[in-house]
């Protein structure tokens, strides 16, 4: 039986836009373009699979492959009646790769192959222009030199010298015997370089090139570039060979690239760039300056016309944007390529609101088309990019936003300035929690270490402030109050701008422009509040984050973490009271001067989300945290010590003596969220007094009853003990004030899921809890047992280099392992309890991937930092779009 070996070319003809896995996008497009149409050069692909096959076979192109492209090749030149590598009349071809995913950077065109001395005098007699053939055969050496024999060297310096002998301005003004010199000596360079004669067989040209393509597949460039972008590295890429147009015919012919729209802000008007008398490289290049598309319609006006009218049929065949890449040819206009159109979230959004007005897309496929992730750039205030900056630094994009302010190196200074109503910008080496008050009163937070989620970048990010954090050329010098860079002194006081969308440092104030949701944006939303399912919330501590969170659209507060009360000014020596409290009697007077102040915090957050759920989870934190830093009390402790006996120095080593009993030598895995409240159930205790009391206040002050709605939640219950005693504690306190207040409470007590035994165990726990909300950044930390902070300063980067690991598993949910816990809780828990509401409030919330994930998992609501809310609402739509398919 003889096995037909796999088709492993196909032509323009026999292809298809839905081929594009197997033909590359490129290759795709360009027999779609056939199929409908247009006019496009002859050519044939080189599949995906031929890729991957030459890999397998220890790249080698295959003689199997190799007659197949012969065959091919013959077919080309009876469509022609051209014949490749023939004098009298050469067949030229260009060769381009094609990945699936459009992938630049990867490799570039070949144009004018099959060219040598005989085929370009061929050339030049068939076109009756020597000169045009030899500056076509200069250009094929340049380019398969660079590319195919990888020569490192600056042609266009030999062109400039050339020019600069003979008084040249341009590159049209060279002449035959100009470039015949140039000619032999680019050819003398490769040589030299190559210790090999320069190839005159068009079809070893063919196959080194098609080799060449193959082979950029893996390096280290497209690799990175796969990597930064999700895109599976076993896809390979396609190989074009096509029929060369040119456009370098004369003033007849040209060569341009054109959006269908425009790709910064969406309007529907043709948008782009063409060179008369020109090849495709030249456009890119930057040598001549293009000119604006619109003044084609006064230089060629029929082709303009013809153009025009292809543009819009490309992009209603598509239904979308495209971006095109044509030639004109002596008066004849030829497609080259057709994608879609690369785009900012402004005209990501208007392109679609509008493409759904035209009558060519649906809402639904509008909601599917836009990155969720994109529409935040909208949302924060980005610098005015017309304006010119003076970039000092650049460190990692950690919290989009723009902000410009005055350096300041510490907390207490920054919320000292803050209150003075200046701007400050908070520069530290890295963030602790003591820095909270600062980072408060800062527009904006810039440190020199820690990574994407160190503590800088997770609470900015949770506060929606600009944050650069790992911002490594900086040198924070504490004791004089300065930074430096690059030699440069930036001095506290001195006014520095961030970038937080792109990591940016720049010098001085700088000009900003401010976003809303407003027109296609709200849009576009509400069409996806109409589509999701889940509901969206947003982690906020202050009721003025509240207020932000339902501007943006959230429909409550999934997640509100009482420990960032504990730690303005006024609050902080009371509650450090509290903990050193010696006996509980002094402990709950300590409790009883806090309870007011958290009163007021949860009126004005319950207040501000009236109508809307709060959930309001209680102490989390160790207690130490609330304690000054036991090193600085150390030394504080030594200096004393250098002055003799002192009441003060008595004063320190007992708090020294305290802090240090306290230390935990895991604080992540220490004395810490429910385990508090079980030792010390007078902290709960009174968080809870106070939650009820704002209540009854509220409604005493006349809102309605039902619009007061606080969800209480006890932070990382293992086990069923833990939250049956905590649930007793609460409801005890609900009976108090209930009598007290004359109000019935009915608010529901419910518990995070965030240590794996939680969810093996969530069966037992539900028996106790009307609500779980997953914490998924404890549960991946406890799961993976990674402590994040180490884990992202120290292994993480090198297990993601590495692909040990494929994602950063705190920012998208690790599904096998994380997302199989929270499976099993979901399972567990809605079979004891088949109305359990279910929530997620890690920072997962805002990551479409997870949220996509959640859907599935069947939860009811995503809770993230406000600012995500826009991106969860969308993603929200999207998964639940996406669930409808199937
Ligand atoms: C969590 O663990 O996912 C969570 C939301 O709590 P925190 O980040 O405050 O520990
Ligand atoms: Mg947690």
């Amino acid at each position: 039986m003889t096995i037909t070996p796999k088709k492993q070319v196909y032509s323009f003809d026999e292809g298809r836009a839905e081929m594009k896995s197997l033909l590359g996008g490129k290759g795709a497009n360009l027999s779609e373009m056939i199929r409908i149409g247009l006019v496009v050069p002859p050519g044939f692909v080189v599949t995906t699979e031929a890729c991957t096959r030459y890999y397998q076979e220890g790249q080698i192109l295959s003689s199997s492959l190799k007659e197949e492209v012969g065959e091919y090749l013959k077919a080309l030149e009876n469509k022609m009646d051209k014949k490749f590598g023939d004098a009298e009349k050469p067949l030229l071809l260009s060769v381009r790769s094609g990945a699936v995913v459009s992938m630049p950077g990867m490799m570039d065109t070949i144009l004018n192959l099959g060219l040598n001395r005989e085929t370009t005098e061929g050339l030049a007699r068939q076109v009756n222009d020597r000169r045009f053939a030899l500056d076509c055969y200069r250009r094929f050496i340049q380019m398969y030199g660079d590319v195919v024999l990888k020569v490192e060297y600056d042609f266009d310096e030999i062109m400039q010298e050339e020019k600069d002998r003979r008084g040249f301005q341009t590159d049209m003004e060279l002449d035959e015997e100009a470039l015949e010199v140039i000619i032999d000596r680019f050819i003398a360079v490769i040589e030299k370089e190559t210790g090999q004669p320069f190839p005159t067989d068009p079809r070893e040209q063919l196959f080194h090139a098609i080799q060449a393509v193959f082979d950029s597949w893996n390096t280290p460039r497209a690799n990175v570039y796969r990597k930064a972008n999700n895109i599976p590295d076993d896809l390979g890429t396609a190989v074009n060979v096509q029929t060369m147009v040119f456009g370098n015919r004369g003033e007849s012919s040209g060569t341009g690239v054109i959006f269908t729209r425009n790709p910064s802000t969406g309007e529907n008007k043709l948008y782009g760039e063409y060179l008369i008398n020109a090849q495709g490289e030249d456009v890119v290049a930057g040598i001549r300056t293009p000119e604006m598309i619109d003044n084609l319609k006064e230089e060629m006006p029929e082709i303009y016309d013809e153009l025009i009218g292809f543009c819009k049929k490309l992009e209603r065949h598509y239904k979308d944007m495209q971006d095109i890449e044509f030639t004109i040819e002596e008066g004849k206009l030829y497609f080259l390529q057709t994608r879609t159109g690369k785009r900012t979230a402004a005209s990501a959004v208007k392109v679609a609101v509008d493409l759904v007005k035209e009558g060519i897309i649906t809402r639904e496929e509008a909601i599917l088309r836009i990155q969720p992730d994109q529409l935040e750039q909208l949302l924060h205030r980005q610098i005015d990019e017309r304006a010119k900056l003076d970039v000092i630094a650049g460190g990692l994009p950690a919290s989009p936003g723009a902000a410009s302010g005055q350096v300041v190196f510490d907390a207490d200074t920054a919320q000292e300035w803050g209150e003075e109503g200046r701007k400050v910008i908070l520069v530290r080496t890295e963030t602790t929690p003591d820095d909270i008050h600062g980072m408060i009163a800062a527009e904006g937070i810039l440190t020199s270490r820690g990574g994407m989620t160190s503590h800088a970048a997770v609470v900015a990010r949770g506060m929606g402030k600009p944050c650069v954090c790992g911002c490594e050329s900086i040198r924070v010098d504490n004791a004089n109050q300065c930074f430096q860079v690059d030699g440069r002194t930036v001095a506290k006081g001195e006014v520095i701008s961030i970038d937080g969308a792109t990591g940016r440092v720049i010098w001085g104030e700088v000009p900003m422009v401010e976003h809303r949701i407003s027109g296609d944006f709200q849009t576009i939303l509400d069409w996806a509040d109409k589509a999701r399912t889940m509901k969206v919330r947003a982690n906020a501590d202050t009721p003025k984050d509240a207020a932000r969170a339902i501007e943006l659209g959230a429909e409550g507060i999934g997640l509100c973490r009482t420990e960032h009360m504990f730690f303005s000014p006024e609050r902080l020596p009371i509650v450090q009271e509290m903990i050193l409290a010696e006996s509980l009697e002094k402990r709950e007077a300590a409790l009883q001067r806090i309870l007011p102040f958290q009163r007021d915090d949860f009126k004005g957050i319950l207040k501000a989300m009236a109508g809307y759920p709060v959930t309001i989870r209680l102490l989390d934190p160790p207690l130490h945290e609330f304690l000054p830093d036991r090193d600085e009390l150390l030394v504080q402790v030594n200096n004393l010590r250098r002055g003799g006996e002192s009441a003060e120095l008595k004063e320190k080593e007992a708090l020294w003596q305290k802090v240090n009993a306290m230390h935990e030598f895991n604080p992540m895995l220490g004395h810490r969220g429910c385990r508090l409240g079980l030792v010390f159930p007078e902290i709960y205790r009174m968080q809870v007094r106070a939650i009820l009391e704002a209540a009854a206040e509220l409604i005493r002050e006349g809102f309605k009853k039902t619009d007061i709605l606080p969800e209480i939640m006890i932070p990382l219950v293992g086990n069923e003990n833990e939250i049956r005693i905590m649930r007793e504690v609460i409801t005890k306190v609900m009976a108090e004030v209930e009598k007290e207040t004359s109000i019935e409470f009915s608010y529901p007590i419910g518990t995070m899921i965030e240590l794996p035994r939680a969810c093996m165990a969530a069966d037992q726990i539900a028996g106790h809890a009307d609500f779980f909300s997953f914490g998924t950044n404890d549960l991946t930390q406890t799961t993976f047992g990674f402590s994040r902070d180490d884990a992202e300063g120290k292994f993480l980067p090198h297990y993601l280099d590495n692909n040990i690991l494929a994602r950063n598993p705190f920012m998208e949910i690790d599904r096998e392992g994380v997302g199989g816990l929270v499976q099993i809780a979901v399972e567990k828990g809605r079979a004891l309890k088949p109305d359990l509401k279910l929530g997620i409030c890690g920072e997962h919330g805002g990551n479409p991937a997870s949220v996509n994930f959640f859907q599935d998992a069947g939860l009811d609501y995503v809770s993230c930092s406000p600012f995500r809310v826009p991106v969860a609402r969308l993603a929200a739509a999207q998964a639940a779009l996406s669930n409808k398919d199937q």
